[in-house]
């Protein structure tokens, strides 16, 4: 009898059932999203301390559904990426900044547009070919393209991500290690990744100069990168006693509320014209 007890078996349960809907409804949204024109990039400037100037500029997916309305990226991605859409996204985003990057090109800003990947597009074996299509299609320099990954994304299965990364290295794409310091970071690994950059996760960066732990961390972060040839960037950086502290420190790139936030690309645009003169 007990087989036939619905509360029993997880197939009935009804709480599950109904998380697991939401998630697939969402998720086709999603997709139907991209395709319909919902989803959009915000790009925030980073700033090159020692160029002075904005160089580059992160994208950063915005959603607004009709029915949803504006959904954060935090609230899908993680879903995402269970279900395996984030390759819809990363398609759609790479050849979106790719796009996007060309048009500001024409205009005569030469920036470099940076592009977030997950775990499972490091699971992806066609990724860095993708990337190269992207980069040939809109005419793109090597270099104009860069990726941020997580330690937690590379992490997740270290081998298959490398062969991602070699991959995309030996292409000519320059990586940076995102939210730098809220995973496993070890040396060991650090020395075998093909990356460039450790970006500081904004959490040490947020309240630096209120905390002399985050100083110390921070500081030692940008001389650990500097010794292994690798750049710093800060994110997170919300107020002008952390400019200055970064500037002591070294730090190569800054980026954050202060600065600059995320903003649609025309008006991107505008904010780096104006900030150059
Ligand atoms: P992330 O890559 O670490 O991006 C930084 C997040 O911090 C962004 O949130 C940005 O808007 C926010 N931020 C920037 N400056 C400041 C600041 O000064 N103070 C504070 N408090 N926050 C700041 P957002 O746009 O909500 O994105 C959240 C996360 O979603 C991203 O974290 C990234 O992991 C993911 N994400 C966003 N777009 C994409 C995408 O196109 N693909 C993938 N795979 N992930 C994305
Ligand atoms: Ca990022
Ligand atoms: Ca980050
Ligand atoms: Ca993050």
């Amino acid at each position: 009898l007990a087989r036939h007890d619905p509360t029993r078996s997880a197939a009935f349960d009804p709480e599950k059932d109904s998380t697991a809907k939401e998630r697939l409804s969402l998720m086709s949204a999603l997709r139907h999203g991209i395709e319909h024109g919902e989803v959009t990039f915000a790009y925030q400037p980073k700033y090159d301390l020692r160029a002075g100037r904005v160089t580059a500029v992160e994208a950063l997916v915005r959603w607004i559904s009709p029915e949803r309305g504006f959904i954060p990226p935090d609230d899908f991605i993680p879903m995402a990426e269970k279900t395996g859409d984030i390759r819809h996204l990363t398609r759609w985003g790479i050849n979106e900044a790719a796009a996007q990057c060309a048009a500001w090109r024409k205009k005569g800003c030469m920036l470099t547009v940076s592009v977030n990947l997950s775990a499972s597009d490091l699971m992806n074996p066609d990724l860095p070919a993708e990337a190269l299509r992207a980069q040939k299609e809109y005419d793109l320099p090597t270099g104009a393209l860069h990726f941020e990954v997580t330690e937690s994304a590379i992490m997740q299965d270290m081998d298959r991500a490398l062969e991602v990364l070699s991959g995309l290295f030996s292409m000519g794409f320059p990586m940076s290690i995102d939210d730098y310091g809220t995973g496993y970071s070890s040396l060991s690994y650090l020395k075998r990744l093909p990356v460039g950059e450790l970006k500081i996760d904004k959490s040490f960066v947020l309240k630096l100069a209120q905390s002399e732990e985050d100083q110390i961390l921070v500081r030692s972060t940008v001389d650990l990168a500097h010794n292994l040839g690798l750049k710093v960037t800060a994110e997170g950086v919300e107020d002008e006693a952390s400019v200055d502290l970064l500037k002591r420190y070294g730090c190569d790139v800054i980026q954050g509320y202060h600065i600059a936030r995320p903003m649609p690309a025309d008006e991107a645009l505008d904010f780096i014209m104006r900030s150059r003169v």
